[in-house]
């Protein structure tokens, strides 16, 4: 009776194993079914989740600059809790997260609320336990100013996953860029980019930087408001206050550091906030220097993708490169029944993003 009752109990606990394995490898099965869907066989190298333009703040609904576009400032936070749940409940969990900038909104510095804000943007983030790399966009530097980011916890730049072969060139020191790499897995780099290390709001005066942005800006911008642009098509509408661009600086460590990884066989994945193909976006969102980025990603075998924000309503385009250039849909002009984040899942051959919401679904094979 005893041995029944022990073996009863055992095949319970046993069971219970049982069905809790039935069950994670149910879920296991499902979601390789679905990435089956999507031509994917095999289970991936890894993981990463990416989300653009936030820009939460505890206000009401407004519009855009031209007026065109609804923004959802306290929606979107309740889509970066949606999009970090789906996160958190992956069967493979992401082993980051990239936040591709305007994490909050600008508003926020009008009413005095823009510590309170990051604050309640950084929890949320830090529910999933899943590392966050920040990127710096625009209305980041209409909040604070690029010291106090730099004490922030948007410099994400010290976090420690990476390949610690070359540490001591993961940053880039140069007057205070934010830019630097890492190494998920091996043969695989993310680079980082600070699209406003030359611009007007990125750079104060004093600064050599920010007298090289009032002339670029002075060359192609007569507009009293410097954030209307000054022709109303075309490239040079790019040429607007609240854009940026590369210094000559950070663009030579790109460039040694992509020598680096083609020496090494990467793949590398390049992020800024500002987009840098004229067919990934509405020019009016890109770098001012793009052109300077191209030529640089294009002098290097590595380069598989470059991705970016800024732009609210997304893009893509393929270069005759082969590289792939990802403008994601922002969260803030997203409505609350839908989603605005992809989870990127990484193979030999390729990566496929599962989009969510107004992101679309892409396979992404390397050049
Ligand atoms: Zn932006």
């Amino acid at each position: 009776m005893l041995k029944f009752k022990s073996s009863f109990r055992n095949s319970c606990i046993s069971e219970g194993k049982f069905f809790g394995w039935w069950a994670k490898s149910a879920r296991l099965t499902s979601r390789l079914t679905q990435i089956n869907k999507m031509g994917d066989s095999e289970p991936p190298l890894f993981t990463f989740g990416v989300i653009a333009d936030v820009q939460y703040a505890d206000i009401e609904d407004g519009f855009n600059f031209k007026h065109t576009r609804k923004r959802y400032y306290r929606n979107s936070l309740r889509l970066l809790r949606r999009a970090n749940e789906k996160w958190k409940s992956e069967v493979i969990q992401p082993s980051f997260i990239i936040q591709l900038g305007d994490v909050i909104d600008g508003f926020n510095k009008k009413y005095n609320a823009s510590e309170r804000a990051l604050e309640t943007v950084v929890n949320e983030l830090d529910r999933s336990e899943i590392g966050v790399h920040h990127v710096w966009g625009n209305h980041e530097f209409y909040n604070f100013s690029r010291d106090d980011l730099m004490m922030s916890a948007l410099n994400s730049r010290t976090v420690d996953d990476t390949v610690t072969e070359d540490a001591d060139e993961s940053r880039l020191h140069t007057e205070e860029s934010y830019a630097y790499h890492f190494s998920p897995a091996p043969h695989f780099r993310f680079v980082v980019l600070d699209a406003y290390d030359l611009s007007l709001i990125g750079r104060k005066e004093p600064s050599v930087r920010y007298y090289q942005a009032l002339e670029i800006m002075k060359a192609h911008n007569n507009n009293d408001d410097l954030n209307n642009p000054p022709v109303p098509k075309g490239l040079e509408q790019r040429f607007v206050k609240f854009n940026g661009g590369f210094s000559q600086g950070q663009l030579d460590w790109l460039d040694r550091l992509l020598t680096r990884s083609d020496e090494k066989l990467e793949k590398v994945i390049v992020v800024s906030h500002l987009p840098v193909h004229p067919y990934s976006t509405d020019p009016i969102c890109l770098a001012w220097n793009y052109d300077g980025v191209l030529s640089i990603l294009h002098s290097h075998k590595c380069v598989v993708c470059f991705m970016a924000g800024h732009d609210h309503d997304g893009g893509y385009y393929r270069d005759s490169f082969g590289v792939h250039h990802l403008t994601f849909e922002g969260v803030i002009e997203t409505p609350p029944e839908s989603d605005a984040f992809g989870t990127v899942y990484v193979y030999e051959d390729r990566m496929t993003l599962k989009g969510n919401g107004r992101v679309s679904d892409r396979v992404l094979f390397y050049p």
